[in-house]
């Protein structure tokens, strides 16, 4: 027996790279492969292996930290002969042609099939039904397996749309409460909130019901079921009877589907902290949509989009908030000039933003839910809330649909391994959206599913975007795309950057909301715009503007010789280009380059 050091391998020349997942503590029998750790970068989150076989002797890093190549995770007893050569880590969402989980041995199914297609979906969310519809479009027989009652997954039912309806009434509750400086005053609101989630439900209705009949015109047929792989080419469906998004029971009836080619859609799940008890008024994110009250004292556990756009809506509504982050900033992948932006905006919602902090325990008691902290700025006492929202983060559903069964490789954490195809390592059975990684966004699905669909029908479709946007629909908005400031720093890229205030623009004046600011940055030796970012109302609509110049490759002097339309926001982009070249006329003097 020796002690051994098991060590962060080559991981793609990234440094300080987030730890966000632990797998493992003092005690634990680790075998070779096991996954110690899981690292996340901005482009992807990778599971790092164990090299060696022993018993856990000391874990020497924690969810939250950084770790570079040649970190130490933990000190094992190994026994000797057992220690694997160390293997470069594959990103479980960088779309490697290798995959790194262990490929199983596919199962036999020697049954017969209630039907058979060309392209089978399983789930109906935006990666899974925009995948359907391109393979139908190409003409090839598809169905869509969805367990619940409607199409749209997690984005339509419980995600994207929802939280966008209730942000706009937040939003214009907010503007209405700015127009008093301008003399124009309005009483109070008077919130009934019935109706309030009455609104929400119309316009998911009217999106899911506009699937369902796209879903008809192109004879997709769905199959409402939970599916599971039984062999590579058959899905058994357990039929369910669902009235509702995320409620479903079955009926107990099967069918059985045969497939000549599948595409793995089934998305994430929110992830549950085990010390945290079930009480009504502890909700996820869902829970939180659902607007069953409004209470005085809010807790959101997660500092990321989805709590602080929920946190939004409640504060607008009345709640006071606290919000507790294990990173030492909220909305973390977004630059910190952005941020800070929002963030003076917003502390007024706020009574306490405890980063670099961590919730420890959680007690439900008859007057409130009792909160326990540990960190840089953890009160010494339990805090009482009204409403704790727990938004700490999605794990993907890769482990839950049988796809073992099919011979496809998936990860300890669930991800599913695909290549720039969207192919598993079964080459006839692609994966796409939340399943396959990070950034777990709907735009992201999207895409990746019409390449699936490609690839089905013949064709050799590859997903090579550049870039994928983020944003945060908060108020003022955050959006960003590409390399950041904080990515070029942490890689060592050579960038320059332009920034055009918001200050100088006559229609964010116009608007009474000139806080913000518009980012571009630049290669700095082709000086190709390379990445972007926007804080202020309605920066989500303007950032495809920079992911398309990303896209096409273009420098400072194709936007800013672009004429945009005045007087809008959308002009900051080109004035930011302006920027770079040393042109810009809505601005004090630059010094010439
Ligand atoms: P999902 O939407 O998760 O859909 C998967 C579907 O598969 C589900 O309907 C599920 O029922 C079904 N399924 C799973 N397993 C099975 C099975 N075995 N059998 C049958 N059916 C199965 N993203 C954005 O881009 N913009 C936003 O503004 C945004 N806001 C969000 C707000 C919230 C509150 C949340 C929670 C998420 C938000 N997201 C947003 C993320 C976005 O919702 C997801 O990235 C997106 O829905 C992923 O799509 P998907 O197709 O991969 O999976």
């Amino acid at each position: 027996m020796s002690l051994i050091e098991l060590t962060v391998p080559d991981i793609g020349g990234h440094e300080n790279v987030d730890i966000i997942a632990v797998e493992i503590k003092a005690g634990d029998t680790v075998n070779v492969e096991d996954t110690l750790i899981t690292l996340e970068t901005d482009k992807a989150t990778m599971d790092v292996p164990a090299t060696a076989a022993g018993v856990v002797k000391e874990v020497r890093v924690q969810v939250g930290g950084k770790i570079s190549e040649g970190g130490v995770i933990a000190v094992i007893e190994a026994a000797a002969a057992q220690e694997a050569a160390p293997q470069p880590v594959q990103a479980a969402s960088e779309k490697n042609e290798t995959a790194a989980a262990p490929a199983p041995q596919a199962a036999a199914f020697n049954g017969n099939a209630d039907a058979e297609y060309d392209v089978v979906v399983l789930g109906g969310g935006p990666g899974g039904y925009s995948a359907a519809f391109a393979a139908a479009d190409q003409g090839l027989k598809t169905a869509i397996i969805e367990q619940y009652a409607t199409l749209g997954g997690v984005c339509l039912n419980v995600g994207c749309i929802p939280s966008k309806a209730l942000l706009h009434n937040a939003a214009v509750i907010d503007e209405v409460k700015h127009l008093a400086a301008n003399g124009i005053k309005y009483p109070a609101p008077e919130i009934d909130i019935d109706m309030l989630r009455g609104y929400k439900e119309k316009v998911i209705g009217k999106l899911t019901g506009g699937l369902a009949g796209m879903a008809k015109a192109r004879k997709v047929d769905i199959i409402r079921g939970r599916g599971e792989f039984v062999s590579a080419n058959h899905i058994q469906v357990a039929l369910t009877e669902s009235s509702q998004y995320e409620q479903a029971s079955e009926t107990g009836e099967h069918k059985t589907i045969a497939f000549k080619n599948a595409i793995i859609a089934v998305g994430s799940r929110v992830v549950n902290l085990p010390f945290i008890p079930q009480d009504p008024r502890i909700v996820d994110s869902t829970g939180a949509l659902e607007l069953r009250q409004v209470p005085e004292k809010m807790l959101i556990i997660g500092g990321g989009i989805i709590g602080l756009e929920m946190g939004t809506v409640y504060s607008t509504l009345g709640a006071r908030l606290d919000v507790v982050e294990m990173m030492d900033g909220l909305m973390q992948g977004a630059d910190r000039d952005l941020v800070k932006v929002w963030e003076k905006m917003n502390a007024h919602r706020f009574d306490n933003i405890m980063t670099e902090t961590k919730t420890v325990a959680v007690e439900a008691k008859a007057d409130g839910i009792y909160v326990t902290f540990e960190g840089k700025k953890a009160p010494a006492e339990p805090q009482r809330y009204d409403l704790v929202l727990v938004a700490a983060g999605r794990a993907p559903n890769g482990k839950l649909c049988g796809a073992e069964k099919a011979g496809v490789a998936v990860t300890e954490r669930g991800f599913i391994e695909v290549d720039k195809q969207q192919r598993t390592n079964v080459p006839h059975i692609y994966a796409i959206g939340d399943v396959v990684g990070q950034p777990m966004l709907a735009h992201k699905a999207v895409h990746e599913g019409h390449v699936a669909a490609e690839n089905c029908a013949g064709h050799k479709a590859f997903f090579d975007a550049r870039v994928i946007p983020g944003v945060a629909y908060t108020d003022p908005e955050v959006a960003w795309v590409g390399v950041t400031e904080e990515i070029a720093k942490r890689d060592g890229i050579a960038i320059t950057k332009s920034v055009f205030p918001w200050a100088a623009s006559g229609r964010a004046i116009a608007n009474g909301r000139d806080e913000g600011f518009t980012k571009l940055i630049f290669d700095a030796e082709t000086g190709r715009v390379i990445g972007g970012g926007i804080v202020g109302t309605h920066a989500g609509d303007m950032i495809g503007e920079i992911c398309l110049a990303i896209e096409m490759g273009c420098d400072a002097e194709d936007i800013g010789k672009t004429i945009h339309p005045h007087p809008t926001l959308g002009e900051s982009i080109g004035m930011s280009a302006e920027v770079a070249l040393g042109v810009c006329t809505d601005l004090p003097p630059q010094r010439k380059k």
